[in-house]
């Protein structure tokens, strides 16, 4: 298998420069934030505090989360006019910049461009957008893996000289938040996202399967920059079901891991409590201690302003409900919410109030309770012990379909 030395600098297959060529103190590591300006007025403040001249004539990809069919408002992904600020930072700063994404599975790119307000951003300033599950993927070795050994990327990503992550700030139900070093998961080439759910569970690992593999990924595939938006984020049920929550900040960082511990410090999170940072800073792959980083401007804790934490157990934020989820993929669970969100209490009416209704999504059952509502193609095996809904993902209509059938 051919290695692409994503993170070594400068790659012999390509022009990249170092992931520090950011850093404007290569002694310490340095996050910026910017607030109370709408977001391209914050993004530009935020990125005036770094010297982008080594982008000059090369090419830059920015990474936004438009991994879901969403508008800004939803909290669900990158506000627009951060995209547009990073586009004519680059260009300023004369490269050739373009926006790429690899959506979750069932996602239309175009669609989700369009819905996002990136595709009218790019169109006016003359940006490629990029599907980056349209052409093969190109294999990666993860050396020093632990719980995955290789990766499938878009083969944008080895191309371009430049990686930019642009996240939007969410809290997530499975990995606790997601910022710039998830954001990455976008690169991986179509449904090879899912596989990264369906892990065993390691022994002598505590931590998820999940969290160590994002930390693994981590280890070949770290953005140049960071920009994270948290113009409008999400807390709660995240990434994808939870409430938008206002913050009007930016904040910009060549240390991915530096720019999301100090994203977490202003959601109300401990980056040490987040499994996938911890790891990924233990392996020396970013800085995660707050006195180990430069935040400017000095103020800047009186921006925090607490997200509602992801809740541990879906039944207890839908009482009545039995949600048995082993080793499902954000696909299902995405659908789930949304199915239940619109549809709980319809299904609890036709239900006695001293029974539960029990949910199971993830291939990894080994068996489940007669009468399990079994969602999704990964619980086939146990379509003869209840209602089973098809489908990869399926169709939140097809759930409510089916049940009533
Ligand atoms: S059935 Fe659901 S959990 Fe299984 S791979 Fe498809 S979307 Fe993911």
């Amino acid at each position: 298998m051919k290695k692409t030395p994503l993170n070594n600098a400068p790659g012999p297959e390509n022009n990249r420069p170092e992931l520090t060529v950011f850093e404007p103190d290569k002694s310490r590591t340095s996050v910026f934030c910017a607030s109370g300006n709408g977001p391209y007025n914050n993004t530009r403040k935020a990125l005036a505090n770094i010297d982008l001249s080594p982008a000059k004539n090369k090419r830059v990809l920015l990474k936004p989360n438009i991994g879901r069919d969403a508008k800004p408002q939803t909290g669900i992904i990158t506000n627009p006019q951060v995209v547009a600020a990073a586009i004519d930072a680059f260009k300023d700063a004369g490269a050739a910049v373009a926006v790429g994404e690899s959506p979750i599975t069932g996602v239309n790119m175009s669609q989700a461009f369009e819905t996002s307000g990136i595709k009218s951003v790019a169109e006016e300033q003359n940006c490629p957008l990029l599907d980056m599950d349209v052409r093969q993927y190109v294999p990666v070795d993860i050396t020093d893996g632990v719980a995955i050994k290789s990766l499938k990327l878009c083969r944008e990503v080895t191309e371009y000289d430049i990686i930019v992550s642009i996240p939007v700030m969410k809290t997530h139900m499975h990995t606790g938040v997601t910022l710039s070093v998830k954001n990455m998961k976008g690169c991986l080439w179509r449904r090879s996202k899912v596989d990264l759910h369906m892990l065993p569970q390691l022994p002598e690992h505590q931590e998820k399967p999940l969290d160590i593999a994002i930390a693994d990924m981590a280890s070949v595939l770290r953005p140049h920059l960071s920009i994270i938006d948290g113009t409008i984020g999400m807390e709660g049920l995240g990434p994808s079901a939870g409430k938008p929550k206002t913050l009007d900040v930016v904040l910009v960082a060549s240390d991915a891991f530096a720019a999301d511990s100090i994203a977490c410090e202003l959601m109300g999170i401990s980056a040490h409590d987040v499994p996938h940072l911890k790891i990924g800073a233990e392996r020396g792959y970013g800085v995660i201690d707050l006195d180990k980083i430069n935040v400017s401007p000095e103020n800047w804790k009186d921006l925090k302003n607490p997200f509602e934490p992801p809740p541990i157990k879906l039944s207890v934020e839908f009482p009545g409900f039995t949600i048995l989820d082993i080793q499902s993929c954000s696909a299902c669970q995405s659908t789930l919410l949304m199915f239940l969100q619109r549809h709980a209490k319809q299904l609890r009416k036709n239900v006695s109030k001293d029974k539960n209704i029990i949910i199971a999504i993830g291939k990894g059952h080994e068996e489940l309770p007669p009468g399990t509502l079994c969602i999704g193609n990964c619980t086939a095996k146990h379509k003869d012990c209840g209602i089973f809904v098809p489908g990869c993902p399926p169709v939140a209509s097809e759930i409510l379909r089916e049940y009533f059938a």
